[in-house]
């Protein structure tokens, strides 16, 4: 009889120091690394790479992870480091030359992409009896893929920087695996996250890689158009308006991608633009958007605001107010500031009395309302594509069209939809639209 050798999965080692926070990602990362077929090793000896998750918190835990990255090194020579003290890598790095990877916390695709690179997995056809997508916390048929952490700009009223450090892109052949698994396992929309989905690749210097045979750089257009190719609504978050993103809109018109696009702008005065030391802020954007539509006319531009920045005059809110009117954007979100602990704009002079950011905040929302009933008027008597989230089992259902991402955007509403299910995509000839939200009936697709 004809047998046949499986390659021997790799193994790994754990240590895991800290709180109770730290023991959960421990098994977080390690639920991963088993779906992505690696053993457990109980110790050293028998460890293809060794984790330690640290614990940063006092200056004895940080000691006592210390000496945990020191014994592992010692006993095994192959070690990752992660968790709280991942934030000082550079005097882990310092002690422990030979450390593989040293990774913060809640970075646990960073983790196990370092583990992937330290003791590769072998491919298992067993492997695809493990459910494909995971653990999830969203619906199904929609998932969100992240892919980078950390930011490099430096906005004022913003302390993700200090929180999770510069851009860390991850590489395009991960993240299009992971969304070829989640396409496998039902999602029909995959929702691109990032802090700066235009900066992806930047600290990989949008180098290639191998993909499907072909290379792939790592670059939001490459990434866009190959996740596009897997067949599921792919819609991007965190857009800045850089001239590259011009790119991405062809692949829109072509309907690889969805012509939606989440941009933070935040303010539209140059002067409180530059008070917020936000990217992208040249004059250029309107001219930008202009294009933009003309290249992928239904294309849905979501945006938030911040109002009653410190330093902001009636006259920068103003030209906010008229900036808008030129833009048309299609869904927006504002907020009213507050500082935030730790933030470069707690400093800044010229604090907005509450009263006037909440005048101001009323007089942005009424502005956009009107804007935004005019736009979904006009797509009354079309037929569009709907997404099902939810169905009543009655008849009555409620999904979004490709212009409206979940959570955060409108929702279409059905009647006489009794086969709907959540994840269908069926065509809806729209019959009514108020301020938000699109009313209609599923048609013969
Ligand atoms: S608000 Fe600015 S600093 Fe904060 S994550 Fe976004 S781009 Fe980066």
């Amino acid at each position: 009889m004809a047998t046949t050798t499986l390659p021997t999965p790799p193994k790994v080692g754990m240590v895991s120091l800290g709180c109770p926070k730290a023991l959960v990602d421990s098994e977080r990362i390690l639920t991963k690394l088993r779906a992505d077929g690696y053993q457990m090793s109980p110790d050293y000896a028998g460890a293809d790479v060794v984790l330690v998750n640290t614990c940063g918190f006092l200056d004895s835990a940080k000691e006592e992870s210390l000496e945990a990255i020191g014994e592992a090194i010692a006993e095994n020579g192959r070690v990752i480091v992660t968790g709280c003290m991942g934030k000082e890598a550079e005097a882990i790095r310092a002690r422990f030359p030979a450390v593989l990877a040293v990774t913060g916390p809640q970075q646990y695709e960073a983790v196990v992409g370092a583990v992937h690179d330290a003791a590769p997995p072998v491919p298992s056809p067993f492997l695809d009896l493990v459910p494909e997508g995971g653990i999830k916390l969203t619906p199904r048929h929609y998932s969100y893929v992240k892919i980078s952490e950390g930011c490099n700009h430096r906005c004022a009223f913003c302390i993700i920087p200090s929180l999770r450090g510069d851009l860390a892109s991850r590489r395009p052949d991960a993240i299009l695996r992971e969304a070829e698994k989640l396409v496998a396992a039902g999602t029909k929309e995959l929702l691109v996250i990032s802090q700066d989905t235009s900066a992806y690749g930047v600290d990989l210097r949008h180098g290639e890689w191998a993909w499907k045979g072909a290379p792939v750089r790592a670059h939001m257009t490459d990434l866009a158009r190959e996740m596009g190719k897997l067949g599921a609504w792919v819609r991007l978050h965190y857009v800045y308006p850089y001239p590259h993103v011009e790119q991405v809109v062809p692949l829109m018109a072509e309907g690889l991608v969805l012509p939606y696009l989440d941009i933070p702008f935040q303010h539209a005065s140059p002067k409180v633009l530059r008070a917020m030391k936000r990217p992208a802020n040249d004059a250029k954007v309107l001219e930008r958007l202009r294009g933009w539509r003309a290249i992928a006319p239904d294309i849905a531009i979501r945006s938030s605001f911040v109002v009653g920045f410190p330093g902001e005059t009636e006259e920068d809110f103003q030209y906010l107010l008229d900036w808008l009117d030129e833009a048309q954007l299609d869904r927006v979100g504002a907020f009213r500031f507050e500082p935030v602990e730790g933030a470069a704009a707690n400093a800044l002079p010229d604090p907005v009395p509450e009263e006037v950011k909440e005048e101001r905040y009323q007089r942005l929302m009424a502005r956009c309302a009107a804007i935004s009933t005019a736009k979904l008027a006009a797509k009354v008597g079309r037929t569009i594509d709907v997404i099902v989230d939810e169905a009543d089992g009655d008849g009555g259902a409620s999904g979004r069209s490709k212009a409206d991402a979940p959570e955060i955007d409108g929702a279409v509403h059905l009647r006489d939809a009794p086969d709907a299910r959540p994840g269908d995509i069926l065509s809806v000839l729209v019959e009514d639209a108020d301020e938000h939200d699109l009313f209609g009936v599923p048609v013969a697709g």
